[in-house]
């Protein structure tokens, strides 16, 4: 018998068969002499001694009940103890995937970029900076020349680039005293050796720094110049504004800001060697937010010192770390001050670690684990690793990660680092595990000189990440290429507008919801066995194309 006194019928929590048929009217009613609610809790799917270590393939959410429009549910959601978000996605700290240009992207979209550190400090302080100074339509690191450049030094400029419109400062850079600027038309029919004081228009539209888009846009309609010079009080350019940009300049009603200095947010990745000391030093002067302690297995006394240090040193700088598959490495790193944790060992696209070191957790296992433990100390999870579409997403959230970083999913994208380049006749980028021989030399793969210059590199060993005493490299990521994917300015709001969906098939209004109902067994789950996950794919088709988004 049931607790409730109804005769279990089928041992699924079904009250005993009726001798007649119900009223259809009476279905609501007779679904609350039901036991419990059909399909499995998360606790009951994740309990790996009865159904072992689990990954997204292996279950579903059961559907629930729609009565809201999908375009309402907020995806905002608590990335760190004290930042959150308008969406759940940050990028890996890869070298094929998070540089200066991805970090802007995905926080103009409402995520967060992680800008790897597989190159020397101040590069990356650099890339940080970049990204703190960003301003929507501002353009912060314009191509500078000094007076005595050439118009020979304009046009080979405008050969590779595209623009001609050049500001001159004393300097020839970004921040020296302003002095004029070049156009195309400066050096028309012009001697290349000319020098480009004698061409330069010094009848300059300027904008003082400080002025709003908007303001700079009505400055620029009304002069009809191509381009608003930016200067601060003593005449030094800070920025530009291009008249070509006016039109494609957007809203980002969803961007990643600091609520107090409204620029975006950003966050980089570093090791836990002595010298990466010195490394987060330059990074936080350039203004970073939130760092990531990168480690496939961070339950190590070199990870708990280094906790211990950064939340003593610089208290407001939020620590992810791990990574962590278990409750027990979770513990330590919470107990060290983790203002979020960052979940997966061996989950990657581009890993090897399962296969070579024997150690690691299915994703699915390991982000219910650890999400589950440390959501009782107020701490959020990143599912990290194995992320192939927008469904891997939901059910992540849906196990308690807070947030899901993707490294092949950005790959390969416009905004992602190297350039594309043709393999078997399919249009292709770079993409590499961090613990891939190719990244922890720096190099290409021997004999590539194409892939070197794809990935715009050069051969500078850095030996960042194997231990020193080490007399061989054993790999754990392979190298690769994956297909183009078009820029990120399409692909992350298909996947916020289909993660919408998604939440609301399962009869959630938002990432909280979802993560509060799966807790306490309201989104109801299936295990799926091998044929019904073949059945959940396209099947039975001779041929098909698979357009995911328009
Ligand atoms: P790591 O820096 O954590 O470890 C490399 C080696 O250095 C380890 O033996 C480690 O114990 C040692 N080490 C670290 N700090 C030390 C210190 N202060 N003193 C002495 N020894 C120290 O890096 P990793 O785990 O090899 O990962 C390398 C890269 O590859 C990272 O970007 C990581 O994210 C990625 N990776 C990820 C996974 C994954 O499953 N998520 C797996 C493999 C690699
Ligand atoms: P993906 O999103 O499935 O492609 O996985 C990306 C994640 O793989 C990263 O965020 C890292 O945690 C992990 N990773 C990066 N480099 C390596 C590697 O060389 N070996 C194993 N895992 C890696």
């Amino acid at each position: 018998m049931a607790p409730n006194g109804i005769a279990n019928g089928d041992g699924n929590g079904s009250p005993a068969p009726s001798k007649t048929t119900l009223s259809a009217a009476d279905a609501m009613a007779t679904l609350k002499e039901y036991t419990r609610g059909d399909g499995l809790s998360v606790a009951e799917l994740m309990d790996s001694r009865k159904n072992g270590g689990l990954t997204y393939n292996d279950f579903l959410m059961l559907p629930g009940h729609i009565s809201f429009p999908a375009n309402i549910v907020s995806l905002q959601t608590r990335v760190t103890r004290n930042i959150v978000l308008n969406t759940p996605f940050v990028s890996s700290p890869m070298d094929t995937v998070t540089e200066s240009r991805m970090a802007i992207s995905l926080a103009l979209h409402g995520g967060l970029g992680i800008i790897h550190h597989n190159c020397t400090a101040e590069e990356q302080a650099a890339m940080v900076r970049k990204v703190k100074k960003f301003e929507n339509g501002f353009i912060t690191d314009p191509i500078c020349l000094p007076p005595d450049g050439t118009v020979g030094d304009v046009v080979e400029i405008k050969n590779a680039m595209g623009f001609a419109g050049i500001p001159i400062t004393e300097t020839g850079k970004m921040g020296g005293k302003l002095l004029g600027i070049v156009t195309g038309r400066d050096v028309q029919f012009r001697d290349p050796e000319q020098p480009l004081s004698s061409v330069m228009t010094t009848d300059l539209v300027t904008g003082r720094s400080g002025i709003t888009l908007e303001e700079a846009n009505t400055i620029l309609r009304d002069s009809k110049k191509g381009k608003l010079l930016i200067v601060d009080a003593e005449g030094n350019l800070v920025s530009l504004v291009a008249r070509s940009d006016l039109l494609k300049n957007q809203n980002y009603p969803l961007a990643s800001k600091v609520p107090a200095s409204k620029q975006l947010y950003c966050g980089a990745a570093i090791g836990t060697r002595p010298g990466d000391k010195d490394r987060l030093k330059l990074l936080v002067e350039a203004g970073l937010d939130v760092v990531v302690l990168d480690s496939s297995q961070g339950n190590s006394v070199f990870q708990i010192e280094f906790i211990k240090w950064i939340k003593q040193t610089y208290p407001d700088l939020e620590v992810i770390a791990g990574n962590v598959v278990t409750r027990e490495q979770a513990a330590q790193l919470i107990a060290a001050g983790a203002d979020a944790l960052r979940i997966g060992m061996g989950s990657g696209s581009i890993c090897i670690t399962q296969e070579v070191m024997a150690v690691g957790r299915p994703q699915g296992t390991a982000v219910y684990a650890v999400s589950e433990f440390a959501s009782r100390f107020g701490v959020p999870t990143m599912a990290d690793g194995g992320i192939g579409n927008i469904g891997h997403i939901a059910k992540a959230l849906s196990l308690g990660a807070s947030a899901v970083m993707m490294g092949g999913m950005l790959a390969g994208t416009t905004e992602s680092p190297g350039e594309y380049f043709y393999h078997e006749g399919k249009r292709v980028k770079i993409y590499r595990g961090m613990g891939s021989i190719e990244a922890m030399e720096h190099t290409a793969p021997k004999g590539s000189a194409k892939v070197a210059k794809a990935l715009g590199i050069d051969n500078a060993a850095t030996a960042r990440y194997f231990s020193e005493q080490d007399a061989v490299k054993v790999a754990q990521g392979v190298s690769g290429d994956v297909a183009d994917k078009g820029s990120v300015t399409k692909f992350l709001p298909y996947l916020f507008t289909g993660l919408q969906h998604s939440l609301q098939d399962a009869g959630v209004k938002s990432v909280t919801e979802l993560q509060a109902e799966s807790r306490s067994g309201g989104v109801r789950f299936e295990l799926r066995t091998a044929s019904a996950q073949v059945e959940g794919g396209v099947h039975g088709l001779n041929s098909y194309t698979k357009r995911l988004f328009a």
